[in-house]
This record gives C-alpha cells, structure tokens and sequence, in this order.
C-alpha cells in the first residue's frame, strides 16, 4: 500500500476544497472529517432537516473532541465553520472533490453524477461513496469518466480507518492519486482496489451477515450473537452493526452481490433484514433496528 502511495503521489493534486453530496450518516460523517482535518467542505442535500441532522451530528463529534481535551472552542468553532451546508450547486465549480453519498440507488446516483458533473470544473474528482454499485456502470452517466473513481469509507467515518479507492476502467492514474492523497490527509488508510461488485471488504462482510441471518432464521437471539462476536474480539456485534449500517443500504449491497456472483452470494430465503425493511426499521436512522434507539 504504502509503494502505491508513493508512486500515486507523483500525479496527485491537492484537495484544497471539497464537496460532500447528501447529508446522511456517510456524507455527514465525511463531512465532519473532512473539515475536521482543516478542508473547507461543501455539504450539499435536497432536504434541509437532513442538512440540519449532518451539521448537528458534526457538531457532536465536535463536542466530543473538547470534551477529550483534543480540541478548544475555537477549533471547534473554526471546524464547523468549514463545513458549508448548501441546498444548490453554487460554488461547486471551486470544489476540488466531489464525494457522492446519496442514497445506494443506482439510478439516482447516475442522475446525481451528471448533475454534478455540469456544475464543476473539468479538474474536478468526482467520488462515489457507493458501498457496492459498479464504478464503471456509474461512469456511464458522465462525460469525464477518467474524472471518476470510488471512494468507500466505512461507518462511522470518524473511527473507520479504512478507505476504499476503486478505480473504473477509465479512471485516469491523476484521479486515483488524488483521492488516495486525500485519503491521507484525511487521516485514512487508502487501499486501491479494481472495479467488482462490493469491491473488497463487502464480499468479506455480507458472508458475515448470511451466516449472522441464518443463525436468526434458525431461532437464534441476535442480543445473544452480539455478546459473542464482542467476547470474540470484534468492536461489535452483527446485529448493531446492521442498525449502524442501515437496513436499506445492507439490502441494496445484498441485491447487488447477488447478482454479482449468483453461485456463491444469492440468499433465497427471506432474511430478518428483508423483515426489518419492510417494517421500516432501518436501524438507528429510523430509530429502530434490531435494537431500539431514543
Ligand atoms: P442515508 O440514507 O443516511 O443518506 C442519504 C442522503 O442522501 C439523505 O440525506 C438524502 O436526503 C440525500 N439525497 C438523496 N438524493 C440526493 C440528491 N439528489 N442530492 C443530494 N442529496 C441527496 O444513506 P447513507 O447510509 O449515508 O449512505 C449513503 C451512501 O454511502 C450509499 O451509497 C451507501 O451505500 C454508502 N455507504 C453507506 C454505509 C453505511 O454504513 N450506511 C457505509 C459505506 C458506504
């Protein structure tokens, strides 16, 4: 990793400022960091309360920073004043990065990109946080694909060390070094990774998850996997991890595994996670998962 570093780093340029597309558990997360690590950072959703949410979860782990005594009022201060909360494109053709973190809706996420793509300059890095749609098949959608790659940061942002960098086919080498150099300065561990269905740590994790599913469809109590999986060393267990993921985004990057790799990733029976959304309880966004949150 560290060698691809060094040869990446020839072509890379500086992210000076940024942009963050939605305003959810990943984009607020990347949000925070980004300004965090001293980048100004445009936060851009169509809906103002989740602009609000972004800015106060920011505002948090702000908070907590004082509280630790890592920061003082000021540089909390000064770090939520690089966060700028927009509802428009305007300013985006400043914007060094893009980093999309809309919902995991192929669809959605091309419309989102080609609108982008207008409003930034031809400089511009445009990233998708997409925790398992193709690189390539989101490049159809924009004119620059050597301008596109993936960016995958893991939940929560602020404690996840690992990013993944996943190169499409056109992406160009200046792109992949200048979100692994953004990477660093974010305080992360890039990896670099080819396009595939759920890139890497994906097609390590859902396996997981099955197995996590089947022991529940087999009259399991989650409470009790998650005591387990905690006493096994894990931060924590398979249950909370899915209320911090979110129910919906599991079953997006379930559906697209799937159809990946049909002999080795289709789950036919229906899971616990398919009950939970179709109850709406996506997990901590909606205040219940498996577990119940104030
Ligand atoms: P989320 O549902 O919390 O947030 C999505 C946000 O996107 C919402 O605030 C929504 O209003 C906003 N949005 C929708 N359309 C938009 C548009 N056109 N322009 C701007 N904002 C728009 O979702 P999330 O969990 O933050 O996931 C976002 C992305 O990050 C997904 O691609 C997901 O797969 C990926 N991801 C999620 C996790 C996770 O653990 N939740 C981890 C890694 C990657």
């Amino acid at each position: 990793i560290k060698k691809k570093g060094k040869k990446y780093a020839k072509v890379a340029h500086e992210v000076k400022q940024a942009a963050v597309l939605g305003a959810g558990i990943m984009g607020g997360g990347i949000a925070y960091q980004s300004a965090y690590k001293g980048v100004p950072t445009l936060m851009k959703d169509i809906k103002e309360e989740a602009i609000d949410q972004g800015l106060e979860e920011a505002a948090k782990h702000f908070a907590k920073g004082v509280e630790r005594g890592k920061l003082d009022n000021r540089a909390m201060a000064e770090g939520m004043s690089r966060i700028r909360p927009t509802l428009s494109y305007a300013e985006f053709d400043h914007v060094d990065a893009v980093i999309e973190a809309v919902v995991e809706n192929p669809k959605v996420k091309k419309s989102v990109l080609a609108e982008t793509e207008e409003k930034v300059s031809d400089q511009t890095i445009l990233a998708s946080n997409t925790s398992s749609i193709s690189i390539d098949d989101l490049a159809t959608a924009l004119k620059r694909p050597e301008n596109f790659l993936g960016m995958h940061f893991f939940n929560p942002v602020h404690r996840m060390p690992l990013v993944e960098v996943i190169r499409g086919k056109a992406t160009s080498e200046e792109a992949v070094a200048t979100v692994v150099d953004f990477a660093h300065k974010l305080g992360k561990t890039p990896i670099v990774v080819n396009d595939c269905p759920g890139f890497l740590v994906n097609r390590i994790l859902f396996p997981y998850f099955f197995g996590f599913q089947q022991l529940i469809a087999d009259g399991a109590d989650f409470a009790k996997i998650d005591k387990v999986m905690e006493k096994f060393g894990w931060p924590m267990g398979p249950a909370y991890l899915s209320d911090v993921v979110g129910m919906d985004t599991s079953q997006h990057v379930e559906e697209v595994l799937a159809a990946g790799y049909p002999d080795r990733m289709k789950q036919d029976e229906k899971s616990s996670l398919d009950v939970m959304v179709e109850n709406n309880r996506l997990g901590q966004k909606t205040g219940s998962g498996y577990y119940k949150y104030e």
